[in-house]
C-alpha cells in the first residue's frame, strides 16, 4: 500500500469522524503522535499494518452472524461466511492446525471457550449431551443442579501469575479460579526457571482436568512436549494460551518442543500481541475438540466481530510471508540485546536473561518498586508496565519489576545497536530516581523523585532513535 493512499485514507476518515464528535478525531490524531514519540516496550503491544487497522473501520461492524460458517442464526451472513472462512483457513496454514475458531473477542474470551469446550468434551456426564441447545429444555431442574455440581467441581492446574501467568490460568479473583478448583505452579526460586518435574509432581498428586501452559511474563521458552508428558501421564488435557508469543510461533521461532501447537490438545491465542494483528482472540484445536470449540457462541460469545476477524485474515495473510520470519526472528534477538545492554550495566534480569520476546528486570536493586520505575520510566517517555516478579516482596500492585518487550520497536525497525541504547536509558532513568516518602514522612511505594534533566536528556536521545525509525513512515494526517 503506498504512502499515499494510507495518507489520503486516514486524513478524510478523521475529516468525516471530525464533522460528527471532534474530540474523538483529535485524540485519534493525539494518539498517534503519542505512539510516534515515546519508546513503547509494553510486551503485549504492537503495531498492526495500515491494512490491518482500516479493515476494521467497514461496515462489517453492523451485521451480526451468531452461529458458525453455513450454519447462522441471522439472514444475509454470505460475506461474512466468506471472511470467517478465510480467516480460520489462515490460521490452520499458518500455524499447522486442524480447525481454528476465529470468532473470539479477546485473549480472555478465547480462554473460556476452550474452558467450557474441555469440559463439555471431558466431563462425564448422562446429561451431556442433553445440554447442548437443541435438547436443553428435556433437562429437569434437578438434572442442572447435577450438571452445576459436575461440571463445578473440575481441576486446574496452571502457571501462578507471580511465576509470569496469567489471571487466567486459575488466578483466584479471575473467574477461571472461582469456576475449577485451582492450584497453581511457579518457578524454581534459586533460577526463576520452569522445573518440569515440579510440575510432574503437583500433576500426580492434583490429578487436574486442564494443565494449562503459556504465560505473560515469564522470558523463556517452554517444552510443550514435556508439558503434554506430564498431562498424558495424570489424564489432563494440555491447553497452551501462546497470547504472548504467537508472533514467534507463526514466524517459526518456536519449532518442535516449542511449538505449542502440535502439543496441546487446545492452543488459544490473542491476535494482536506479538501476532501483530487486530485486538482479538483465536482457539486453535485438535480434531476431537472441534465440535465443542465450534459451540463457543452461544456458550460464552455473543455475536462475532464480523470486522475483527476480517482483520485477522489480513493479519494472517501478513503472517504468511517471508518477511513476518524475519521479524519474529528480529524480535527474539532483539530481546537478548536488551538483556545483554541490561547485564553489561550490572541489571538484575529474572532468569538472567531472555530466550523469547520479554525481559523481565527486578528494579529492587535501583531501590525502587515496580510502581516508582514505572512512573519514573513514563516521565521520561518510556512506556512500560510494571510486573510482579516471583515471590514478590511487593505484591501485584506495587510490585518489583518491570517488563519489557521487543515486538513494537521492533515492528519499527529497531535493531541490536538500538535496544542496547534502550537498556542504557533505561539504566540512567532508575538509576537517576530515588524513592520518595508519604505524607507521614515514611518510605513510600508510589511516590518517587526523578533526578534533574534525566527526563529531557532520555527523551531527547530516544527521539533520535524514534526519528530514524519513525512509526506509519510516510503516513502524513493533512
Ligand atoms: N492470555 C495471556 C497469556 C495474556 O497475556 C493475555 C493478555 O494480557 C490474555 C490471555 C488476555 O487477552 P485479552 O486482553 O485480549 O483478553
Amino acid at each position: 500500500m503506498t504512502d499515499s493512499l494510507v495518507s489520503s485514507a486516514y486524513t478524510q476518515a478523521l475529516e468525516v469522524i471530525g464533522q460528527v464528535e471532534p474530540r474523538i478525531a483529535d485524540a485519534t490524531r493525539q494518539e498517534l503522535a503519542d505512539q510516534r514519540s515515546s519508546l513503547k516496550l509494553i510486551a503485549s503491544e504492537n503495531y498492526a499494518s495500515p491494512a490491518v487497522l482500516l479493515t476494521m473501520g467497514t461496515w462489517f461492524s453492523d451485521k451480526y452472524a451468531e452461529g458458525t460458517v453455513g450454519h447462522r442464526f441471522y439472514a444475509g451472513c454470505q460475506n461474512v461466511d466468506t471472511v470467517e472462512s478465510l480467516a480460520a483457513e489462515h490460521a490452520r496454514e499458518l500455524f499447522g492446525a486442524p480447525y481454528a475458531y476465529v470468532q473470539p473477542h479477546s485473549g480472555i474470551d478465547a480462554n473460556l471457550v476452550a474452558f467450557w469446550s474441555i469440559l463439555a468434551n471431558r466431563v462425564e456426564s448422562p446429561y451431556l449431551e442433553k445440554m447442548q441447545a437443541k435438547n436443553v429444555n428435556e433437562l429437569t431442574e434437578a438434572d442442572w443442579e447435577t450438571l452445576r455440581h459436575e461440571f463445578g467441581n473440575q481441576r486446574l492446574l496452571g502457571m501462578s501469575l507471580d511465576a509470569g501467568g496469567h489471571l487466567t490460568h486459575g488466578f483466584r479473583p479471575n473467574i477461571s479460579g472461582k469456576m475449577f478448583h485451582q492450584q497453581q505452579y511457579g518457578t524454581d526460586p534459586e533460577t526463576g526457571l520452569l522445573d518440569y518435574d515440579v510440575v510432574a509432581a503437583k500433576a500426580r498428586e492434583f490429578k487436574p482436568l486442564v494443565l494449562v501452559a503459556g504465560y505473560s511474563a515469564y522470558p523463556r521458552r517452554v517444552d510443550f512436549a514435556r508439558m503434554r508428558e506430564i498431562a498424558d501421564e495424570v489424564g489432563a488435557v494440555l491447553m497452551v494460551d501462546m497470547a504472548h508469543f504467537a508472533g514467534l510461533v507463526a514466524g517459526k521461532v518456536f519449532t518442535g518442543d516449542e511449538d505449542p501447537v502440535p502439543h496441546a490438545h487446545i492452543t488459544t491465542t490473542t491476535t494482536h500481541k506479538s501476532l501483530r494483528g487486530p485486538r482479538g482472540g483465536m482457539v486453535l484445536a485438535q480434531e476431537e475438540f472441534a465440535a465443542d470449540v465450534d459451540r463457543g457462541c452461544p456458550m460464552v460469545l455473543g455475536g462475532p466481530l464480523s470486522h475483527v476477524m476480517a482483520a485477522k485474515a489480513v493479519a494472517f495473510a501478513e503472517a504468511r510471508q517471508s518477511s513476518f520470519k524475519a521479524y519474529a526472528q528480529q524480535v527474539a534477538d532483539n530481546a537478548k540485546s536488551l538483556a545483554e545492554g541490561f547485564l553489561t550495566r550490572d541489571a538484575t534480569l529474572v532468569t538472567g536473561g531472555t530466550d523469547n520476546h520479554i525481559v523481565l528486570l527486578d528494579v529492587s536493586s535501583f531501590g525502587l518498586t515496580g510502581r516508582q520505575a514505572e512512573s519514573a520510566l513514563l516521565d521520561a517517555g518510556v512506556v512500560t508496565n510494571r510486573n510482579s516478579v516471583p515471590a514478590d516482596p511487593n505484591g501485584a500492585w506495587y510490585t518489583s519489576g518491570i517488563r519489557l518487550g521487543t515486538p513494537a520497536l521492533t515492528t519499527r525497525g529497531f535493531g541490536h545497536d538500538e535496544f542496547d541504547k534502550v537498556a542504557e536509558l533505561i539504566v540512567d532513568v532508575l538509576s537517576n530516581t530515588e524513592a520518595g516518602t508519604t505524607k507521614a514522612g515514611g518510605p513510600s511505594k508510589a511516590s518517587y523523585v526523578l533526578g534533574d534533566g534525566v527526563a529531557e536528556r532520555t527523551k531527547a536521545a530516544s527521539a533520535e532513535m524514534l526519528d530514524k525509525h519513525p512509526l506509519y513512515p510516510g503516513l502524513v494526517l493533512g
